[in-house]
Parts: structure tokens; C-alpha cells; sequence
């Protein structure tokens, strides 16, 4: 079985210092995390080549025997590598951080919330209150579960290491403990507040920032406003948008499409008119001879982009509106206009549909 360099698989200078190796460990490691590759079994080799590189480069004694015999240096005082995934994280809890790095494991469960907003809070950005209901650590023991003058005592199953080994052969498998769930400790005398549960319910109150461009469905991560945990970090709210339409626009992506009304003459003739854009009505020229279904882009006057800088495009569709009722007056000037145009032939009023006709756009 080939062995690769230690440094080689750290990616550091054999001269390198503590820091850099347990800087280069810590990508390494975040890299190959099985959290982040779940069932790749590759990822899972790097993920233990790599600790195991770190276990011995990060102790003095071991690095040196390393740096003297190679692989068979670190073995022959005992090194053995480690039994499994749970070890190396126990291991290695500082580099992880709390909890060992692993989601799920002690966090405590994440909360999901619909939010309502407007077409306007969603594109332009809003700050939000929401209300809802969460476990929070008790009151009255401060998440220990205790009871308040007593503390929880070292787990007996595990002597409070929160682990069990179990030999299997030559192989030791460490386990999380099955009596205090990994946390070595548990309550003797319960808190009457929480049964030992060490968290309650509580109805609180958060103000979100959302960022403009939001959209109908978009899931916002408010991070450990979940579920507290009784010796954890808490779980995460996830907080999800639904947006009341506004029958001014109508949204893909960041563009919007605005399908503004002109009349026969405005487009005949040309004309400033007003339209709708998300910062307020504005005027745009119809030029003469503006035909039905024309579209007018306006770069960048879009929603804005949630993940970039930018803007999506406002899109103005125009719309020619065809009368359907006129008055005499207005009824003997379209006629004169027809005996111009040659087309004396004229059904009766009311032939809206072909110019009501809408052109996509490609
Ligand atoms: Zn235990
Ligand atoms: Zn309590």
C-alpha cells in the first residue's frame, strides 16, 4: 500500500510552521468533509489521509520520527492512525469547531417560516419582523436540565468522553454514546421547567434584512434562530418568500415585461408616455409610426440581481389600443382617414383582435 507524503497530502513545505499545517488541514479537511460528500467514497479517503497527516505533523515527536524514518517512524511510537470518522472529528474538535463540524449531530432543529411580501419589498429590499415560536434554552436551568442547585454529572456509560470504543478485531470503532448521546454528561436531578430537556418554548421576535431581488419561492437562511439544543449550537430558521404579484409587471428571472397602453394616434403620431418602473413612473418617446406589440428594452432598470451587483432589464411592451366604441366626430375622421387610405370597404365598428395581437419576443 502506497503511502503519500504527508506534506504532500497537506499541501504545505516540509519547513512549514503549526499554523500553516493546521491551516492546510482545515481546507483539507472542509474540502473532502463528508458533510459536503455525502457517499463519496474518494473524498472520504482524503478526508482520513488527511487527518492522518495532520496527527502526525501537528505533534512535535511524531513529525520528527516522520521526518527521520518516513510512515514507520510515527508507527513505532504507537501511531495507529485513526479508527473511524467519529475519532477523527472528537480528534480534531478545535479545527472543527463546535459540535465537531458536523451539522445535525447536537445542533438543534432547524424552523421553517413563510414570509408574505409585496411586489415592492421583494425587488427593493426590506427589513422584516417575524414572529414564531422556537425551543430556546430553559430559563430556569440555563439549558443544563439540571435542576437549580445541582449539576449534571459525568455519563457513567462513556466516563464523559460522550464516546464508546467497541474492539473488533484489531479494529477499535468509537461510537457516539448511546446514554448521553455524545454529550458526557447527564442530568441526575431534573429541572421541573424543561423535565431535563434543558430547552422551552418561546414566541420571539427576529428582524431580517432581505435583500432586494427576492422572488416568489427564495429561501432565506437565518442562522441559529432554530431550535436551541441542550449542549449545541442551535438549528437555523429558513425563512421563504412569497411575493404578491403587481399587475404592472410581470417578472422571469430579474427582467420585468410592462405592457403599456398607447392609442392609434400615439402610435401614429409618436408621443411621451408614462410608464411603470420599480423606482417610480416615468416617461418614455413612442417614436411615429410605433407599431402594435413593439417592445422597448430599458437595460439594467430591472430587479436587482440577489448574488451580483446589476440589474435585470425592463422590458416595455406597447400596446395599441383599437377603440371600440367612437363617437360621431371620431367616427366620421376614421372614415375620412379609410377613403384615404383606399380602404372604403370598412367593416362595422369593433375589429379589435388583429391589433390586439401580441409579438413575442425572441
Ligand atoms: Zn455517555
Ligand atoms: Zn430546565
Amino acid at each position: 500500500m502506497d503511502k503519500r507524503d504527508y506534506y504532500e497530502v497537506l499541501g504545505v513545505e516540509r519547513g512549514a510552521g503549526d499554523a500553516a499545517i493546521k491551516s492546510a488541514y482545515r481546507r483539507c479537511a472542509m474540502q473532502h468533509h463528508p458533510d459536503r460528500n455525502p457517499g463519496d467514497q474518494q473524498s472520504e479517503e482524503r478526508f482520513k489521509e488527511a487527518a492522518e497527516a495532520y496527527g502526525v505533523l501537528s505533534d512535535a515527536e511524531k513529525r520528527a520520527l516522520y521526518d527521520q524514518f518516513g510512515h514507520a517512524g510515527p508507527r513505532r511510537s504507537g501511531f495507529e492512525g485513526f479508527s473511524g470518522m467519529e475519532d477523527i472529528f472528537s480528534h480534531f474538535a478545535d479545527v472543527f469547531g463546535g459540535g465537531g463540524g458536523r451539522g445535525g449531530q447536537r445542533r438543534g432543529g432547524d424552523l421553517q417560516t413563510r414570509l408574505q411580501l409585496t411586489f415592492q419589498e421583494a425587488v427593493k429590499g426590506c427589513q422584516k419582523e417575524i414572529t414564531f415560536d422556537r425551543h430556546v434554552p430553559c430559563s430556569r436551568c440555563s439549558g443544563s436540565g439540571a435542576r437549580p442547585g445541582s449539576q449534571p454529572v459525568a455519563c457513567p456509560t462513556c466516563g464523559g468522553r460522550g464516546q464508546v470504543m467497541q474492539s473488533m478485531g484489531f479494529v477499535r470503532i468509537a461510537s457516539t454514546c448511546p446514554a448521553c448521546r455524545g454529550q458526557g454528561r447527564v442530568v441526575k436531578d431534573k429541572c421541573d421547567g424543561c423535565g431535563g430537556g434543558g430547552v422551552e418554548r418561546k414566541r420571539e421576535t427576529v428582524t431580517i434584512d432581505i435583500p432586494a431581488g427576492v422572488d416568489e419561492g427564495n429561501t432565506m437562511r437565518v442562522p441559529g434562530r432554530g431550535q436551541a439544543s441542550a449542549g449545541g449550537p442551535a438549528g437555523h430558521l429558513y425563512v421563504e418568500f412569497s411575493v404578491t404579484a403587481d399587475p404592472r409587471f410581470e417578472r422571469e428571472g430579474d427582467d420585468l415585461i410592462a405592457t403599456v397602453p398607447i392609442s392609434y394616434a400615439q402610435a401614429v403620431l409618436g408621443a411621451t408616455v408614462a410608464i411603470p418602473t420599480i423606482d417610480g413612473d416615468e416617461s418614455l418617446d413612442v417614436e411615429p409610426g410605433t407599431q402594435p406589440g413593439t417592445v422597448r428594452t430599458l437595460r439594467g432598470r430591472g430587479v436587482p440581481h440577489v448574488e451580483a451587483r446589476g440589474r435585470g432589464d425592463l422590458h416595455v411592451r406597447l400596446q395599441v389600443v383599437v377603440p371600440k366604441r367612437l363617437d360621431d366626430e371620431q367616427r366620421k375622421l376614421i372614415e375620412q382617414l379609410a377613403a384615404l387610405d383606399g380602404a372604403s370597404d370598412l367593416p362595422e365598428a369593433d375589429s379589435g383582435g388583429f391589433f390586439r395581437r401580441r409579438k413575442k419576443k425572441k
